[in-house]
């Protein structure tokens, strides 16, 4: 006789983990489908593997730092909370501790551990795990009935899509959930990259290759020189363009508004006037010393040379003979150092997939379908994406616990 299961969790990644155990806990027979060989592959390379879990934020901090849809993970944060996640991973045997920026990791530095507990505790709970792809969903008059995974169909009274987003397909997230779920009826609204490095043709990128510059200010304009974003902190210069923590963040607010130009502030504790005295009192100590040997102080010593260069003063020049005129060019290039986007890596190699099922057609409440009966969704096939810094991880078991307590 085959097995009619009270829930069917679609992919064994953080939401699909957390939403097979919440349900599991509550007496559900549940089976988890994981199309690899194993659960957790996007799961263990989080945070460069070290797996940034949670912020230890509040509520209101935690949808601030939202992009798409806050509102709609209001009811979610409220019932499971970063405080939650710690909680439950401390009593699941994996310590936190918390970084710069309230980042929250495990105290041993191994995103596997995070894994290594989701999956013991659906096990613990009863949670039978499949490694087998979802292909389609079995729906009747408006109701889910289960899955099909090639040839076999598989009974369910309910079904939770939890099969991540379109970034890093090698994971296993390809935007096979996407697919599930239009399907059915449901609407996809537009899948871009998100949290990805952005490209640039300029010469100063690939020059200062490699380059990391911390404490910088970014400022994105677009085609009409409106500013888009600005922030500050580090980024860095690649072969292809840029990239960092605060590019990843302009990445989601640029939005596909390419070609726009992205200013660089290396000095963003001092305002125009106050570089400029400065440079001059550098001078001073320094009259004979040519232009290139007389920034050790201002600048990364590996990007002085393009800096010079853009400057348009010889790079032989000596520092006695710099007119007024070329040192005010000096304060407001290292105010604003220009680089030209023109677009983003592709979405392989976002972070996040922004864009996702329309969250008008989804109950917050629940997590529910509007559309189909006991279907549910959970974590980044959902429309919803946030900035790095473990708000990604929380929308994941947010949703999954609201997702799995419903069933
Ligand atoms: C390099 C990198 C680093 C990151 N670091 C962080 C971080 O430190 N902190 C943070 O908060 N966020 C981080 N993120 C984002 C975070 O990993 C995701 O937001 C999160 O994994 C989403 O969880 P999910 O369960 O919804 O989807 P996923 O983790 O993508 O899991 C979905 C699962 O579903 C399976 N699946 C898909 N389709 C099917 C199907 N048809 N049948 C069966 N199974 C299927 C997939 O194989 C996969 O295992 C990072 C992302 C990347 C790419």
């Amino acid at each position: 006789m085959t097995t009619m299961y009270d829930c069917i969790v679609i992919g064994g990644g953080p939401a699909g983990l957390f939403a097979s155990y919440n349900a599991a806990k509550n007496g559900n027979n549940v089976l988890l489908l994981e199309r690899n060989d194993r659960c957790g592959r996007k799961l263990d390379i989080t945070g460069k593997g070290r797996c940034n879990v949670t912020n230890a934020c509040t509520r209101e901090e935690f949808l601030n730092n939202v992009i798409a849809n806050p509102k709609f993970l209001m009811s979610a944060i409220s019932r499971f909370s970063p405080d939650d996640t710690v909680e439950f991973f401390e009593s699941e045997g994996v310590p936190t501790k918390v970084e710069r920026g309230s980042r929250v990791f495990p105290q041993s530095d191994r995103a596997q551990d995070i894994t290594k507990a989701l999956v013991s505790a659906c096990l613990r709970e009863g949670v039978t795990i499949k490694y087998k792809k979802v292909t389609s969903l079995l729906v009747k008059d408006g109701e889910i009935k289960g899955v099909r995974c090639g040839k076999e169909d598989i009974s369910g009274n309910s079904v939770i899509i939890a099969c991540g987003g379109a970034s890093y397909p090698k994971t296993g997230s390809d935007g096979s959930g996407h697919r599930l779920a239009e399907s059915v009826g449901h609407t996809i609204t537009s899948i871009r990259p998100s949290l990805v490095p952005l490209t640039s043709r300029d010469k100063s990128c690939r020059d200062c290759m490699g380059l990391s510059l911390r404490n910088v200010g970014i400022t994105f304009v677009d085609k009409n020189k409106k500013v888009m974003y600005e922030d500050q902190g580090e980024m860095m210069f690649t072969h292809f363009g840029v990239t960092g923590p605060c590019i990843l963040s302009a990445s989601a607010h640029i939005k596909g508004n390419f070609p726009c130009d992205l200013y660089i502030d290396f000095k963003p504790a001092l305002d125009e006037k106050t570089l400029d005295a400065r440079i001059l009192r550098d001078f001073s100590g320094m009259q004979n010393r040519e232009i290139k040997n007389a920034f050790s102080a201002l600048l990364p010593s590996k990007f002085i040379s393009t800096f010079v260069q853009m400057t348009e003063i010889p790079q032989d020049t000596r520092v006695n003979s710099i007119t007024k005129e070329q040192r005010a060019k000096i304060v407001s290039l290292m105010k604003a150092f220009p680089v030209s986007i023109n677009g983003t890596r592709p979405i392989d190699e976002a972070i996040v997939t922004g864009g996702g099922v329309d969250c008008k057609e989804i109950d917050p409440k629940t997590m529910q379908s509007k559309l189909v009966k006991n279907l549910y969704f959970a974590g980044e096939v959902i429309d919803v994406d946030a900035y790095t810094g473990g708000f990604n991880l929380q929308i994941a078991f947010s949703t999954a616990f609201v997702a799995g307590n419903s069933i």
